[in-house]
């Protein structure tokens, strides 16, 4: 039961907040929410499942961005002499894996160890990258001396970058 003080204070101009009678407004409120619901659902599936591609070491000097040319999102991004791939960009498609003649690419989850901080490497590489414009999308020549880094013996300290 209301008190009489409180009853002074009702705005009687002000409509009571109840649910609409309006039958087709209902229903689109039901859809907007269901809607929303489904994907923020879907998002967080999707983030949960989500498993960038990664660039590790035998990438180093290579360039025959192979990988460049049947990505269908570009999410490649160009240092001097390696590249890197984003990862919120990276839709996990898997076409670049069996293009890549030194086996330089890996999902994250099956990285080998010995490679793990190449996750970390591509996320800020290809960020800074992608800042100064060089995102890669299409196949260029490889360096010239890509053959013979191929067997070479290398590690992240060979990665050069540009001056930021
Ligand atoms: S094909 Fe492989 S090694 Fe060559 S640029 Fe792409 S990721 Fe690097
Ligand atoms: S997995 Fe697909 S989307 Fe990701 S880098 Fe490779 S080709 Fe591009």
């Amino acid at each position: 039961m209301v008190s009489e003080g409180r009853a002074e204070n009702v705005n009687v101009t002000s409509k009571p907040r109840t649910a609409s009678t309006n039958p087709e407004r209902r229903v689109r409120r039901g859809l907007r929410y269901r809607t929303r619901n489904m994907l923020s659902y879907l998002n967080k599936i999707y983030s949960l499942l989500h498993m960038p591609y990664v660039v590790a070491e035998p990438c180093i000097n290579c360039k025959h961005t192979d990988c460049v040319e049947v990505c269908p999102v570009d999410c490649f991004y160009e240092g001097p002499n390696f590249l890197a791939i984003q990862p919120d960009e990276c839709i996990d498609c898997n076409a670049c894996v069996p293009v890549c003649p030194v086996e330089a690419i890996y999902p994250d989850d099956e990285l080998p160890d010995v490679w793990a901080h190449y996750t970390e490497w591509n996320e800020y590489l290809a960020n800074q990258w992608r800042e100064l414009g060089y995102n890669l999308t299409e196949k260029k020549d490889p360096m010239p001396d890509a053959e013979e880094w191929t067997e070479r013996d290398k590690n992240e300290t060979d990665i050069l970058t540009w001056d930021v």
